[in-house]
């Protein structure tokens, strides 16, 4: 038998992985050492040379498009289907395992899955049902509760309230809603995972038939293993005293990237691991083949900042590179230009756009990004999130500023009337709908003319939303684009709204809510047609959410958050944002651990990049609707000078770019003069009364003044074109 390529393109310490003997095994490397490559070559390894049959394999990647590449790999390798390969996500193969076992689990056949959205509308519903408050109980507190104990492999009936009342109440409503799912016969992720667990838990035939089936179980990706999948590995690996001696795992990963902690995942799971299975041959891989000597030594100083690092000394044989670069923007569009003219550099030198990576800490940071691609016509894609103006909370903003420009607009009425709740239920609706069939009306007219159909109270609350419609239309005429987006996502309630549902998703997309607020202060018209600043606004952002996504097949740049960055590799990676408060996030500032979280995950973004790695930072950035002064990020200060080179002067920006307050240009200054308004100036204004001009923006019809008022106790942004100001 031929085994060459098997082991071809291996190193010693990398072979000696893949054809390690059959025993549970551990290869615990840094980033870019080869361990997913070890991985792939140990399944044909196993197929090959230890003449295991494929049907005994399960191989557990961190994503689908990890799965399907390994499996080509494996392909190309065995020159044979792989498809009696198992090979998939943990929640790929508990779905796969329900599906198989619907009737053992006491699902329905046509069982069906629900996502993060979905599962968040169940629990409204139900808070609702039992009249609980929102206010009091956050739905997304209880979301998180619910995930959380799944996780940990509890069911509502486990778990002690400890004398605590409101943790009392969330056992309930835990209790409630699996109950509701279990009805309905839908399962949401976490369920996934604990249904296959307790199935293989509650039922030795079937436990018996897996761990004699799948005796070799490879995970990549283990340090980011939670509690509920590293119980699952156990029950599929346990010995069974009649019918099987055990199966061997092989885990492969690195501590140094564990990124999940906040969703659950222990990376003390590595050394459980070396506990749970006695006898467990450990391998290190040390040679790193993805990056150059200066992006390595870089991350390599970054990572020793952390503590308690189980250590690794990771080298590499190639060239030393180019130095990492480190540019300094004015503000968050500066530093998508700079990105923009890198790329256009990098794509005349004939490089493909997807060798390119945009990275950044969250998501709401690609808009800018966006907007610049799109601008430069630059094809792209965004990963593991959703583009930004095709997030729900965005559409609904948008939504409502459909509505109140064009009431006729059925889809934003139906989308935003019970939204946030205000007791106007489906049969209101129905019977809206119905009135508008009839009548060839719009929902908008429909409504109007069914309220004294309606009862007393469903007809005031209806009634309650047309008032609030044509309240916010009066309310933002008179204001600059940007104060109308302001104005509603407010008054609307909306934001409000989003407010209530804490942990990290209700964060996000109150982040993203504020970031349209600067989407459309930073809006400018392609030309100066006729339409209302809100109108053309209001059509970008639908053209943005349309097509014009890279299709899968078209070469493009790649944007993800550092999250979704992990286990993937590109030759020039832009790591942006680089921001105290930004990265490291303002809320691991205070925690030691969760500072060596941050720190790991930029060392994941560090790691991603093979021949240029760019790192920016800006010194304003407008993000979540807030201008913000940063220092540099400290992890910049950590990467030892020598493997960074400072880009200056700055680039010659083709747009025009906000200057940082008190730095405007003279031009803008004098232009703005010319309409007779200064800095320090006092000024009245028709309805907000007399106050200081403290900061100015923009050029001509676009000048934008900033007011401190002294009635209204804070400073506003006013378009100087409308806001007849009078100097006093
Ligand atoms: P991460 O920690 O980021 O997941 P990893 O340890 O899984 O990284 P791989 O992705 O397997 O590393 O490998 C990194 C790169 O190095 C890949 O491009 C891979 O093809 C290449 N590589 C790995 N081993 C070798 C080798 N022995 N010779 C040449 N190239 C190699
Ligand atoms: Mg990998």
């Amino acid at each position: 038998m031929d085994i060459s390529p098997l082991l071809s393109g291996l190193n010693d310490a990398q072979r000696a992985a893949v054809a390690a003997p059959l025993a549970p095994t551990l290869v615990l490397a840094g980033a870019g050492s080869g361990k997913t490559r070890v991985l792939t070559h140990r399944v044909a390894w196993l197929v090959q040379v230890e003449q295991v049959s494929a049907h005994s394999i399960l191989a557990v990647t961190f994503t689908n498009k990890a799965a399907g590449e390994m499996r080509s790999r494996i392909e190309s390798m065995l020159h044979v289907p792989s498809a009696p390969l198992w090979i998939g996500t943990f929640h790929g193969i508990a779905h796969r395992l329900l599906r198989l076992h619907w009737r053992e689990t006491n699902l329905p056949q046509a069982f069906q899955i629900m996502d993060a959205d979905d599962q968040l509308r169940a629990i409204r519903k139900l808070l609702k049902a039992r009249n609980m408050d929102e206010a009091r109980w956050a739905p997304k507190e209880v979301m998180w509760f619910i995930n959380a104990r799944k996780d940990e492999g509890q069911r509502a009936g486990q778990l002690k309230d400890e004398g605590d009342p409101t943790r009392r109440e969330f056992i309930r409503l835990y209790a409630a809603y699996q109950e509701q799912c279990d009805r309905s016969g839908i399962v949401d992720f976490a369920e996934l995972l604990l249904r296959v667990y307790e199935l293989l838990r509650n039922n030795p035939d079937m436990r018996a038939h897996y761990r004699r089936r799948f005796r070799h179980v490879l995970i990549d990706e283990f340090q980011d293993t939670n509690t509920i999948q590293y119980a699952w590995l156990k029950l599929l690996t346990s010995p069974d005293p009649e019918t099987s001696p055990g199966g061997l795992p092989f885990a492969v990963g690195d501590d140094d990237q564990s990124i999940y902690r906040w969703r659950g995942a222990r990376v003390e799971n590595l050394h459980q691991f070396q506990r749970d299975y006695p006898g467990v041959q450990l391998f290190r891989l040390e040679q790193n083949y993805r990056s150059t000597g200066n992006i390595l030594s870089a991350a390599n100083a970054l990572i020793a900042n952390n503590s308690g690092r189980l250590g690794k000394n990771l080298w590499t044989s190639g060239e030393q590179g180019e130095p990492v670069r480190l540019y300094t923007a004015f503000n968050e569009r500066d530093e998508a230009d700079f990105v923009i003219n890198q790329l256009r550099d990098w794509i005349d030198k004939g490089g493909r756009r997807d060798e390119c990576a945009i990275l950044y800490r969250s998501n709401a940071q690609s808009r800018t990004f966006e907007e610049a691609l799109l601008s430069a016509r630059i094809p792209y894609r965004v990963y593991g999130g959703l583009r930004f103006f095709e997030r729900a909370e965005i559409k609904d903003a948008l939504a409502y500023l459909r509505l109140i420009f064009h009431r006729a607009d059925d889809a934003s009425f139906e989308r935003i009337v019970n939204l946030p709740t205000r007791g106007i239920g489906l049969k209101t609706l129905d019977t809206v709908r119905d009135y508008a069939r009839a009548n060839t009306c719009s929902m908008w007219e429909a409504a109007g003319a069914c309220i004294a159909e309606l009862g007393a109270r469903a007809g005031s609350c209806l009634h309650a939303f047309l008032a609030l419609i044509d309240l916010l239309d009066q309310q933002i005429r008179a204001l600059p684009l940007f104060e109308q987006v302001d104005h509603v996502i407010h008054a609307s309630g909306l934001l409000a709204h989003y407010r209530q549902e804490r942990g990290d998703r209700g964060e996000a997309r109150v982040e993203n809510l504020n970031e349209l607020v600067t989407a459309a202060r930073n809006y400018e018209p392609d030309t100066e047609d006729a339409m209302p600043p809100l109108a053309s606004f209001l059509a970008h952002a639908v053209l943005e959410s349309g097509e014009q996504q890279a299709d899968a097949w078209e070469d493009s740049v790649q944007m993800m958050s550092l999250h979704s960055a992990k286990g993937l590799e590109f030759p020039l990676v832009f790591l942006t944002g680089l921001e105290d408060g930004l990265f490291p996030h303002l809320r691991s500032l205070s925690d030691a651990e969760g500072l060596e979280e941050e720190r790991r995950l930029c060392y994941v973004g560090t790691t991603r990049a093979m021949r240029q790695l760019y790192l920016t930072y800006a010194e304003q950035r407008r993000l979540h609707g807030q201008d913000n002064y940063a220092a540099p990020s400290r992890f910049i200060r950590e990467i030892p000078p020598e493997f960074i080179e400072e880009v200056r002067p700055r680039i010659q920006i083709s747009r025009p770019v906000y200057m940082p307050r008190g730095k405007a240009p003279a031009a803008l200054r004098e232009d703005t003069s010319a309409m007779g308004i200064q800095l320090g100036q006092r000024v009245r204004h028709g309805k907000f009364g007399e106050g200081v001009v403290v900061d100015i923006e923009g050029q001509g019809n676009h000048a934008r003044v900033q007011v401190n008022f002294e009635q209204h106790g804070s400073a506003k942004w006013l378009m100087l074109t409308y806001a007849n100001l009078e100097p006093v």
